[in-house]
């Protein structure tokens, strides 16, 4: 089965929606948000209802909901990751992006694999342990042979005896064979971004190369899933086109791998336009989001879909990134560099970057601030490297089993972090948020968490349940 087509988004149906649902009631609002808290999901007219909402005090009520659930389901945890760009190479034309073909304005550089376990190493020796690795779509002489060649190098870097342990990978839509070349590589998620389900905007803003294909894009993750990648990644470019149709459109891509795989989305990513050198668009988004509206479309995405991770870049600042941690976040990256080489080099270029970055701090430092906020920073991998992904780990992960896992699994990888990486005043900060936060856990979490950070105190590495 090959879907070559995008039927599943129907836009008819959600103008549609969207119009019936434009100004919703406060009884409206009040019943969606009190079956919300079911933590079983919504549908699109529940999506539209929410996205109606004007009234302050139901918008609290809201992000309220959104904190409660978030605080259920993952607790305090906030998994890291570095996005790796290994070239900014791109034969497409997205009007919004630093990367397309004739932007004279940007040095254009690939990676050698060399430099790509060098670029690696760099990050092992910041205590990163997830890579998220990212390219444009045209790959020196070696072709797609490269991303593969690109993965294998990051597996390879090894900095005394830390390593990374999870590649997730974002790059153009494949073929399912070459999707299965990729799986065999051992990648943990596929992500790739709609960046609109709007069609017409879509044939707007892309404008040259293979991008240029709505349908063979928004199919991907099909072909992903159907070549046997468990964990796949979706996301919308906001500031392209109105956000609530983007958030139905969402809602149906979801329910449409939830009907063909059994499994949603493991993520959903929330970028947001970011100026980009020679990019005008970039600058003055079309339907640019406001900052309460981002936090609304955070909290809209975790009563919508409970169990799916929600991303956020250091394409936001520091202040946006901590609003949106109660609302549902559960993963951000650190420390990010968008230039290709970027790490090693230690320099953040805005020139040969794809777009300007919000939060500019180490990981030292994020890792500082996350841990002052009572969040615990995870470089788990455990699920992925037990098999616990796609639908086994949705199984786990609904009725809630997977918290006695998690909890535990973040401490541990915190206290190596804290060990081997952490500067002083991150430690200590670090070394009592664990002590109180097992203080606060009970049963069996509390045991695998005591008995998993004992051991890495005593010089175990990579522990977990
Ligand atoms: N080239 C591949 C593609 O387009 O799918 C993968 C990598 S691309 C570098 C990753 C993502 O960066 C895109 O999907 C897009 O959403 C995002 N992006 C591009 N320009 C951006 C901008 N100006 N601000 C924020 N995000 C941007
Ligand atoms: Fe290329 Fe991706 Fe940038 Fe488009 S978004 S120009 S495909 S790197």
């Amino acid at each position: 089965m090959e879907p070559t087509n995008s039927t599943f988004i129907n836009e008819q149906e959600i103008s549609h929606i969207l119009e019936r649902h434009s100004k919703p009631s406060y009884e409206a609002v009040k019943e969606v948000l009190v079956k919300a808290r079911e933590m079983k999901g919504l549908n699109l007219q529940d999506v539209a209802i929410l996205t109606g909402i004007s009234d302050p005090l139901q918008l609290h009520e809201l992000f309220e909901t959104a904190n409660h659930i978030k605080e259920t389901i993952y607790g305090k945890r906030l998994v890291l990751f570095a996005p790796l760009y290994i070239s900014n190479l791109c034969a497409n034309e997205c009007t919004y992006c630093a990367f397309r073909a004739k932007n004279k304005a940007i040095v254009r550089r690939s990676l050698t694999q060399n430099e790509i376990v060098k670029e690696t190493e760099a990050l092992i020796k910041q205590g990163h342990k997830r890579v998220l690795l990212v390219a444009g779509e045209s790959y020196p002489k070696q072709g797609f042979q490269y991303v593969l060649d690109a993965v294998q190098s990051v597996y390879k870097a090894i900095d005394g005896d830390a390593t990374i342990r999870r590649v997730n990978v974002n790059v153009a839509p494949l073929s399912v064979d070459e999707f299965k070349l990729l799986k065999a590589e051992k990648i943990g998620t596929y992500q790739l971004f709609q960046e609109t389900y709007h069609r017409e905007t879509y044939q707007k803003v892309h404008v040259g190369g293979k991008k240029m294909n709505y349908d063979w894009r928004v199919t991907a993750l099909h072909r992903a899933m159907e070549a046997g990648i468990d964990d796949v990644g979706i996301g919308v470019l906001f500031g392209l086109f109105d956000y609530r149709f983007e958030l139905l459109a969402m809602m149906q891509h979801i329910g449409e791998l939830e009907r063909v795989f059994g499994v949603g989305p493991h993520t959903i990513s929330v970028p947001r336009m970011e100026p980009a050198t020679g990019s005008d668009i970039a600058s003055h988004p079309p339907h640019a989001v406001s900052d309460l509206e981002f936090r609304k479309i955070v909290a809209i995405l975790r009563l919508a879909v409970p169990y799916t991770g929600i991303i956020m870049s250091t394409r936001e600042t520091a202040q946006m990134r901590r609003d949106t941690f109660a609302l549902g976040v559960s993963q951000i990256s650190a420390g990010s560099r968008t230039n290709p080489g970027g790490y090693e080099e230690e320099v953040e270029d805005e020139v040969s970057g794809q777009f300007s970055l919000g939060d500019h701090r180490p990981l030292d430092e994020v890792i500082r601030d996350v841990a002052e906020m009572g969040y615990v920073p995870s470089f788990c991998t455990g699920c992925y490297r037990l098999g616990r992904t796609g639908q086994d780990f949705m199984d786990l992960a609904k009725p809630g089993a997977i918290k006695a896992h998690c909890g535990p699994n973040a401490l541990s990888s915190f206290m190596e972090y804290l060990m081997d990486y952490a500067s002083p005043k991150t430690r200590e900060t670090g070394l009592q948020l664990i002590e109180k936060t097992i203080a606060g856990m009970d049963g069996l979490p509390a045991t695998r968490a005591k008995k998993l950070v004992d051991q890495v105190k005593k010089g175990q590495k990579d522990v977990f349940c």
